[in-house]
Formats: structure tokens, sequence, C-alpha cells
């Protein structure tokens, strides 16, 4: 078996902002939350269960899902987001499965920002957590989503503790920085990820 590198960090830690480096070093990268909105993309049959349940409030004009709604009714109310946890992960899980058996990298990387609190830690070798304090996860969603620092802050709460978080890594990146030092950070590892491949393929 390869060698798989899980990748975690808080909302708007730059966890996507990391896993883009690894794929432009050819990489391949296993996304939960790409897989996660796949899930709920227009057509799919999670997505008639998710507007039979919530209601077709959250159905935009051309039939797709108001994501920003359903954000904002799941993280208000711990009864939706375990239901649609429940809808959404056994299938998020499958998906991680099939494209670890398939894929043909190197190494792979699978970001997820639940690896630590499922079971999708057990898929991987090493755990490399994105790091930057909590003002920061905060700034940079905001400008990034528009949502206001409240929510953010709610997000937060749900996740795991910062110190729990590093005290189970085995690599981190402290991206306070700019995205250029990012990038070093992200290549310095991949050097480093490329021997412990070979060593475990030896
Ligand atoms: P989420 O868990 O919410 O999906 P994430 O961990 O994937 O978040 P990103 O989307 O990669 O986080 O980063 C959050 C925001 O911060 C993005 O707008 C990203 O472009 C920006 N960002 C990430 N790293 C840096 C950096 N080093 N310097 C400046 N901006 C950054």
């Amino acid at each position: 078996p390869r060698l798989i590198v899980g990748l975690t960090g808080g909302i708007g830690s730059g966890k996507t902002a990391a896993s883009n480096i690894f794929e432009k070093l050819g990489i391949n990268v296993i996304d939960t939350d790409v897989l996660a909105r796949q899930a709920l993309a227009s057509g799919s049959p999670l997505l008639d269960q998710v507007f039979l349940h919530f209601g077709y409030q959250l159905q935009n004009d051309d039939g797709s899902l108001d994501r920003a709604q359903l954000r904002e009714l799941v993280f208000n109310n711990q009864q939706a987001r375990i239901w649609l946890e429940q809808l959404i992960h056994p299938w998020v899980a499958e998906q991680v499965s099939r494209a670890l058996k398939q894929n043909q990298s190197i190494y792979s990387i699978l970001s997820s920002p639940l690896l630590l609190e499922t079971a999708q830690h057990q898929h991987v070798d090493r755990v490399l957590v994105i790091d930057v304090p909590e003002a920061m996860q905060i700034e940079r969603t905001c400008q990034r989503d528009g949502n206001t620092p409240e929510l953010v802050e709610r997000i937060l709460a749900q996740q795991i503790k910062r110190e729990d978080r590093i005290k189970r890594a085995d690599d981190v990146i402290n991206n306070t920085g700019s995205l250029s030092e990012l990038q070093q950070q992200v290549e310095c590892l991949h050097q480093h990820y490329l021997k412990l491949a070979e060593e475990k393929s030896a």
C-alpha cells in the first residue's frame, strides 16, 4: 500500500491552499470537502432528500442548493447538523475508499476538516496539520465567504481544539505567513514524503 498523508486544520486554516500546491507538485489529493459538495450537487439523489427534509426554501431558482442558507441552518441547529452528517458521511466515506484504491500517485493526500474527529484518520499513515491562530482563521474565512465572525466562531467551537489537533500531528505547517511561505513549507514536506513513500514501498 502506498503512503497516505492526512491533511487537516480548522476552518479557514489553509487546507485548500496547501492541497492546491500538493496537486501542482503532481500529488493526488482526495478532499472530503470537495466530495461533500459533490454529494449535494444538482441532480444528486442525496440533494432531493435534503429538500424533502428541510424544505424547498433551500432551493435556488435554478434547482441548486442554497449552500449559505444550509450552512446557517445546520450550524444553528444540532439536530439538523446530525441528520445532514448521517446523510453525507457514509457516501463520502465510500468515495474516499474508492479513490484511495484507484489512485496511482507516489503518495496521496487525504484532506479533511474532520480527519481527527471521524474514522477517516484510520486510512492515513501520517497527520499533517495546517495551523494558524483562531483570530486569523476568523479573519480569512470572513474575507473569503462574507460570513459574520459570530458564525465562524460557532463553527470553530464545534471543531477539535487547536492544541489537541497539534498534539496529534506528525507534521505541522504554520500558515501565518504569505502564500509563498506556505508553498516553501509544502515543497519541503513533499521532499520528505517522497522519501517516506520510497521507504514504504521498498
Ligand atoms: P475551510 O475549512 O473553510 O474549507 P480551508 O482550510 O480550506 O478552509 P482555505 O480556503 O485554503 O482554508 O484558506 C482560507 C482563506 O485564506 C482563503 O481565502 C485563502 O485564499 C486564504 N489563505 C490561505 N492561506 C493564506 C496565506 N498564507 N496568506 C494569505 N491568504 C491565505
